[in-house]
């Protein structure tokens, strides 16, 4: 008699829900990404007891079509991606159409989008992935998307969260690197009735930078531009007189997407050479463009690890263009010509 059998929708969707939904942050990442990649320029997070109790992203994005609502929770479906050349070019920070049958699978979702500004928009609910209602209702265009009672069905992982402080600890560390990944959209993050962030999305890097680590570290920043034939680098460097006692200061964002790279970061450290004193990092905000080609994003279910394929070339680059940068300002000796 045969024994192997295929899993239903639900259940393979409760565990994809473990790789991709850790936690209350791994939520916010996913309906923040999403508000990005609909093209929204304001994005209100709203979390109530560190994300355990509820989270909402509200957003004036593209909004999801009425008869798009119910296909937006299947597993694999996206509207980002359409065939396997697509995903060796990936232009949005969503692909892999995982991010709302995850959620809805392990919480209670309720989402009200409207794709057109008549007011006409769609409300649905589920939780635990079955379906409570849908139906039509009146809406800004955008989308608003609440997640409540988060891990309420799976109480082994409910038992893992930390405290409300820890949670909301990687939330805020989230939406900060949001922040400064996109300067050009005004984000606010509230916690419990109190505003923890707020940037006005003009575009100026350096106003995120004073929101989220305060004017003197705005202050002691110098700006990178660099480019070769594979690459684009901008953002910003802490001169070596102004340094943190932790690495977390380092944001590196690639093709728009906030990643983390040992590799990045060890270049950005050694830009500095001996210039930090031991145990102390600079502050960085670091962008490289490239052909989307060049990266591979699809390594890691919550695509914070990419692959490139011209590391060697890339990571001397980062280096050189900060260094050099760090040598302009007069700060590191110029090496004495060998005669
Ligand atoms: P992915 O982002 O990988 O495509 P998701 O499960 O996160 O997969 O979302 C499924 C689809 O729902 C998206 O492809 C998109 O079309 C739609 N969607 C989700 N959130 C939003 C949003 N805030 N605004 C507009 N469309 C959205
Ligand atoms: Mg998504």
């Amino acid at each position: 008699m045969a024994k192997i059998r295929v899993l239903d929708e639900h259940i393979a969707n409760q565990i994809a829900a473990g790789e991709v939904v850790e936690r209350p942050a791994s939520v916010v990442k996913e309906l923040v990404e999403n508000a990005i990649d609909a093209g929204s320029s304001r994005i209100e997070v709203t979390v109530e007891e560190g994300g355990l109790e509820s989270i909402r992203v509200t957003d004036d994005g593209s909004g999801i079509e009425p008869e798009d609502v119910s296909t937006a929770f299947y597993r694999h479906a996206t509207s980002k991606i359409e065939n396997s050349r697509d995903l060796f070019n990936i232009t949005s920070l969503g692909f892999r159409g995982e991010a709302l049958p995850s959620i809805a699978a392990v919480a209670k979702v309720e989402l009200v989008t409207a794709s057109a500004d008549n007011g006409l928009g769609r409300r649905i609910v589920i939780e635990g992935g079955r379906l409570v209602t849908e139906e039509d209702t009146a809406a800004p265009k955008g989308t608003d998307l609440t997640v409540r009672e988060l891990f309420y069905n799976t109480p082994a992982r409910l038992k893992y969260m930390k405290t409300i402080q820890t949670e909301l600890g990687h939330i805020s560390d989230y939406m900060y690197r949001i922040a400064l990944s996109h300067p050009g959209i005004a984000i606010t993050l509230r916690h419990n009735g109190n505003v923890l962030l707020q940037t006005v999305g003009n575009g100026d890097l350096l106003q995120v930078v004073a929101a989220i680590y305060g004017r003197q570290a705005a202050k002691a920043l110098l700006p990178i531009h660099a480019e070769n034939l594979d690459f684009t680098i901008d953002g910003y460097v802490s001169r070596p007189d102004w340094t943190r006692s932790n690495r977390n200061g380092i944001s590196i964002i690639v093709n728009g997407r906030y990643i983390r790279s040992y590799g990045l970061n060890q270049a950005i450290q050694r830009a500095y050479h001996t210039l930090l004193p031991i145990n102390r990092y600079p502050l960085a905000v670091l962008e490289v463009k490239m052909h989307p080609s060049l990266v591979d994003v699809n390594v890691h279910p919550a695509k914070l690890e990419v692959r490139f394929s011209k590391e060697q070339e890339l990571f001397p680059f980062v280096e050189s263009s900060i260094h050099q940068v760090l040598r302009q300002e007069v700060l590191i000796p110029q090496p004495v010509k060998q005669s």
